[in-house]
């Protein structure tokens, strides 16, 4: 009931707009069974999402990259060692539409629902799926692709967004496909920041928000919190936005240690924010001791930032126990 609750809220405070972004979302996730979403990426044994780092995220600018310009997607880093040969993994049930190009490395998309896919760029050139194939949440889509070009090291782009093909971005007339050309499903992977639209404006969507707009109530009874929160963990009355909000006390906790997750705060995924400070995902959590309060989940960090200052990096203290298949 209170995971409804917080929808409604959710859909209220953001005067309606929500609603149109998350249609696609709301009917993918009364169809969907079980889990209806996780993390893209994984190594084995561990809980996908566990030991990474989204190093330049949605709507933000990686200056050592593409200066100028912002990030349509996330790049999924693993946190202090080489990214290459992690297992990316489909985001939710759906069916492979494209499985080609060379970004460098293999791009997979697959399409959720009418509007809703989701994009995995740099995997190895060995993909265990093919087009017109059915996945399941949790199914394996390939492995990052070990770079050796040093322009960047490895890593997984994932985006999500409601097009395929898009005229004016990816399709006939692309107004700046600087890295793909005509007809090209996997896209620009970038948009210019002096460019008069915003990503959304285009069909790009933040991939933290969507995921968990699928479903505001949690998807997995227990979360783990990261290496690098350390050992303390502060818990808030509210998520800390709120006008309301406190901090409750300071928690003690180990890394890899578990805490109920009771529920989930995140914000519309086509807003026009940019930077780091954009994203807003907060955990309502509960110790084994009885002790109750929000976690601010998605942090911005300043190990990445944009030339107007402002972080591009995103942590997350928590991650979802959800392991894949
Ligand atoms: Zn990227």
């Amino acid at each position: 009931m209170s995971a409804r609750l917080t929808r409604r809220t959710a859909v209220t405070g953001a005067l309606g707009s929500v609603i149109a972004a998350m249609n696609g979302w709301k009917a993918f996730a009364e169809e969907a069974s079980e889990i209806p979403w996780s993390y893209p990426i994984a190594w084995p044994g561990r809980a996908l999402g566990d030991g990474f780092v989204i190093r330049h995220g949605f709507a933000c600018e990686n200056t050592w990259y593409h200066p100028g310009w912002f990030h349509t997607a996330e790049d999924w880093y693993t946190e202090g060692r080489e990214t290459g040969g992690a297992g990316v993994y489909a985001v939710g049930a759906g069916e492979v539409v494209f499985v080609g190009s060379d970004y460098p490395g293999r791009v997979v998309i697959v399409k959720h629902h009418e509007g809703l896919f989701s994009m995995y760029g740099h995997l190895e050139y060995e993909v265990p799926v093919r087009e017109g194939q059915k996945v399941r949440r949790g199914d394996r889509l390939g492995a990052v692709y070990y770079r050796t070009d040093g322009i960047t090291p490895s890593h997984l782009h994932f985006e999500v967004r409601n097009f395929l093909i898009r005229d004016d971005v990816n399709g006939g007339n692309p107004q700046h496909g600087v890295r793909c050309g005509f007809n090209c499903a996997p896209g620009p992977g970038y948009w210019p920041i002096n460019a008069p639209e915003h990503p959304v404006d285009l069909g790009w969507r933040n991939p933290l928000h969507s995921l968990h707009l699928i479903a505001t109530a949690p998807t997995a009874e227990t979360v783990i919190v990261a290496e690098f929160v350390g050992s303390a963990l502060e818990l808030w009355t509210d998520p800390g936005d709120h006008e309301r909000a406190e901090l409750v006390q300071t928690l003690q906790v180990a890394p890899g240690e578990r805490l109920g997750w009771l529920k989930t705060a995140t914000r519309a995924a086509d807003r026009h924010d940019t930077s780091a400070l954009a994203y807003r995902l907060w955990y309502k959590v509960e110790t084994e001791r009885g002790e109750r309060g929000w976690v601010q989940t998605a942090r911005p960090s300043m190990r990445e930032s944009g030339s107007d200052g402002r972080p591009s990096m995103v942590e997350l203290a928590l991650i979802p126990e959800i392991t894949a298949g």
